[in-house]
């Protein structure tokens, strides 16, 4: 921090930098893209938009002018306001641009003192990297084989950090407060990513303890990816569709690798989120083949767009919402914004020419809105013909049971719709009245409460009375402790993170489709999730 006389020069200087970190960040981009797929490497696309942003550009000149600061300590403080505005909102995939924002700083900074920070990319055993927060770019560049994992002081599950964290396959445990950094270089430490502890100068037990865990939570895996070729199939004969959930390119191909049979959500907002301006037909239609196509044939469920809730995008003019997930989200906006949705529509309807492509709409409530969309759909459909343009004249089209009115009356749904897909995330989050992403009721928002699991089995019920399927994308779907259950109530697919079907296939094998109707019969009599986690510690 000094005082600078020439303000001229310290502009043009930082002008300069800001022009290099653009380059720099193209670069870490198309770095990124190759690692981590086009979705998560989008990141640095955001943090380039900050590079255009008059709140961070005008602000720095405004102090290289006014208060003759040097352009590292104007930056310097401008990112940290910034910083503070995001961490301040209410939306973690808003409060997580605070680190972004700060990345972005961090780079300018070296680049005008010319300070090298210390690479992790170049460590030379082993480790466990504690950090206060790691900036995406830091988490981009590390080498999955050097690195055991992370612990940080800052972060959630939805922070930029985590997600990409998972995308490279390492543990990590975040949120760890920030008596986390004290730890000092070299100690001993266990990161147990399965439950979400940090554990420090383990003695030699606990050590030989967790040698012994390690070495058996990696068995399975290998044997269960070994078999990922096979189906679903339980011992009796019953066969169940095991599918991923994906976001782009790269997860359907990750899908394939884990042994998934279709994917049974295509969260299409990631094409949304991270830029500036709504995506064309053309790209859309372009993303949407090449996920088809990375398919090999398998069914490919396109979910249309499920924006606001906590995923806002700047361009669409959203509302502040005092409730954003009971406000104007989903498909609520999409009928509200035809012009937005056909356009969705349309590149569906194009992609799915020729291809294994089916349509779903989320956030369901009314009977009204499936007729709209897919009057909309229709619409479409009518105007590609009437331009000429190839297309699907025929697709099939479902809805996400995710809002509990939808579940309630499935049975007037169904004769509506192809296929059911239960969104337990938000039909959990709504039924008990429990914000997903607030800690303080996460307990609450539990997915084996009896009022959960009772809807679940009257929405497959009711697809079932009218001969139409019934899937599940919640995350419950994934979990090695619902699936029997849910296989008992009959769903008929099981759309889950990639990462967790060689491990589900393998359960599914093991059941009996009698004994899980049984275990069905006997979990829906009980009256709470406690006797329900106690009823399975006997089994
Ligand atoms: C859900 O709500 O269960 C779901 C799968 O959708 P999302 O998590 O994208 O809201
Ligand atoms: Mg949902």
């Amino acid at each position: 921090r000094r005082k600078v006389e020439d303000l001229a020069a310290e502009r043009t200087r930082f002008r300069a930098a800001v022009e290099q970190a653009r380059a720099e960040l193209v670069e870490v981009q198309g770095e990124a893209e190759v690692k981590l797929g086009a979705d998560q490497a989008r990141i640095f696309e955001a943090q380039r938009m900050f590079l255009q942003d008059p709140a961070l550009i005008d602000q720095v000149e405004a102090r290289i002018d006014k208060e003759h600061l040097n352009a590292e300590a104007a930056i310097e403080e401008t990112v940290e306001d910034l910083a503070a505005l995001f961490e301040h909102m209410d939306a973690p995939i808003l409060q997580a641009r605070a680190a972004d924002v700060r990345d972005v700083g961090t780079r300018l900074i070296r680049l005008l003192t010319g300070w090298r920070p210390p690479s992790l990319s170049s460590l030379t055993r082993a480790s466990i990297i504690v950090a206060s927060d790691l900036k995406p770019s830091d988490t981009a560049q590390l080498d999955p084989k050097q690195v055991l994992g992370l612990a940080t002081a800052a972060g959630s599950a939805t922070s930029h950090t985590a997600i990409l964290a998972r995308g490279l396959g390492l543990p990590a445990v975040v949120g760890l407060g920030e008596t986390v950094v004290d730890l000092a270089e070299g100690t001993n430490m266990i990161l147990d990513g399965f439950t979400g502890q940090l554990l420090v100068d383990p003695d030699l037990n606990m050590l030989s303890e967790y040698r012994v865990r390690q070495a058996e939570s990696e068995q399975p895996r290998a044997a269960a990816l070994a078999g990922v070729g096979e189906p679903a199939v339980t011992r009796d004969g019953h066969r169940v569709e095991v599918a991923a959930n994906i976001g782009d390119e790269a997860g359907a191909r990750l899908a394939v690798a884990n042994g998934a049979e279709a994917v049974g959500l295509l969260r299409s907002e990631f094409l949304y989120l991270d830029r500036s301006t709504p995506p064309s037909e053309d790209e859309q239609e372009a993303a949407y083949t090449a996920i088809a196509d990375a398919l090999g044939g398998r069914p490919l469920i396109i979910r249309t767009l499920d924006i606001g809730g906590d995923k806002p995008a700047l361009y669409l003019d959203l509302p502040e919402e005092l409730n954003p997930f009971l406000g104007w989200r989903a498909i609520r906006f999409c009928l509200a914004r035809p012009e937005v949705f056909k356009t969705q529509l349309r590149a569906i309807l194009r992609a799915a020419e020729g291809r294994n492509i089916k349509v779903m709409f989320p956030m369901i409530a009314t009977l009204d809105e499936i007729r709209q969309a897919k009057a909309l759909l229709a619409e479409a459909g009518a105007e590609l013909t009437a331009q000429g343009i190839p297309h699907a004249t025929r697709i099939e089209t479902g809805i996400m049971v995710e809002v509990p009115a939808a579940a309630v009356v499935a049975d007037l749904l169904a004769p509506e719709v192809d296929f059911f897909s239960l969104g337990t995330n938000d039909l959990v989050q709504y039924t008990l009245a429990a914000d997903r992403t607030n800690p303080r009721v996460a307990s609450l928002a539990d997915p084996f409460n009896p009022a959960v699991l009772r809807l679940v089995k009257q929405v497959i019920d009711a697809g079932h009375a009218v001969g139409k399927w019934v899937g599940m994308c919640g995350e419950m779907a994934g979990m090695p402790q619902a699936i029997p259950i849910l296989l008992g109530l009959g769903l008929d697919e099981f759309s889950m993170t990639p990462a967790a079907i060689p491990e589900a296939k393998v359960l599914i094998r093991r059941l009996s489709f009698a004994e899980a109707r049984d275990l069905a019969t006997r979990v829906l009599s009980l009256r709470s999730a406690t006797e329900m986690r106690s009823m399975k510690r006997k089994m």
